[in-house]
């Protein structure tokens, strides 16, 4: 059993390396592309969506030409374990879940999934093994089409200088950035303070 290119093995090397340790949730990842592919007709060009952003949008990174930042993966956190991968032109896909149902008759992926006991109660070698065992079968898989608006990249239109802040920003979004609108998640620390002390807040955006 191969995920996408690869052999399991070399498979998990990769998520080492890329995300930092195996998580499960990137093995089945692993198996939710494969699947996705394999359902797709060859030589389209397709982009994808994750419905989390926890592992999924890896998996897909590791195993498909998109990236968040060549913006072929949008991420549209549901926080539902789905993906899907589609025709970037005529929107028509293959949406790949982990599927509670099916799910019964594997209680160790079971018992991760729904955090049913405490990650410390539970062993990560015979999880990892039950995935593998399981691969595909844990998953449904749904021919669906991506809605016209989600098709095709927008681009980001003229930009201007913020008149709040200096910096450049789509014009689109406003007469100042949207940081600048309240979306920033930053306080600045003055000037005179360093990294680590305990900062006197002026609030600039
Ligand atoms: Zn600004």
């Amino acid at each position: 059993m191969n995920i996408g290119p690869y052999s399991i093995e070399d498979y998990m090397h990769l998520v080492k390396s890329f995300h930092g340790n195996i998580a499960p949730g990137l093995i089945i990842g692993g198996f939710m592309v494969d699947l996705a592919m394999k359902e797709l007709p060859n030589d389209i060009l397709f982009d994808a969506i994750s419905e989390t952003q926890t592992c999924l949008p890896d998996a897909i990174q590791l195993l498909t030409p998109c990236t968040i930042g060549n913006g072929w993966v949008k991420v549209m956190d549901f926080g539902r374990y789905a993906l899907c991968l589609f025709d970037k032109y005529q929107g028509d896909g293959v949406r790949v879940f982990l599927d509670p149902e099916k799910l019964e008759n594997w209680p160790e992926i079971k018992t991760w999934f729904f955090k049913l006991k405490p990650k410390k109660e539970q062993d990560p070698i015979i999880l990892r093994d039950r995935i593998i065992d399981a691969g595909p079968d844990i998953l449904t898989v749904q021919h669906v089409t991506v809605d016209k608006a989600f098709l095709g990249k927008k681009g980001k239109g003229a930009i201007g200088t913020c008149p709040s802040c200096g910096e450049a920003y789509p014009i689109k979004d406003g007469t100042v950035c949207l940081a600048c609108q309240g979306g920033s998640p930053y306080k600045r620390k003055l000037p005179n303070e360093k990294l680590g002390t305990k900062t006197t807040f002026k609030v600039i955006q």
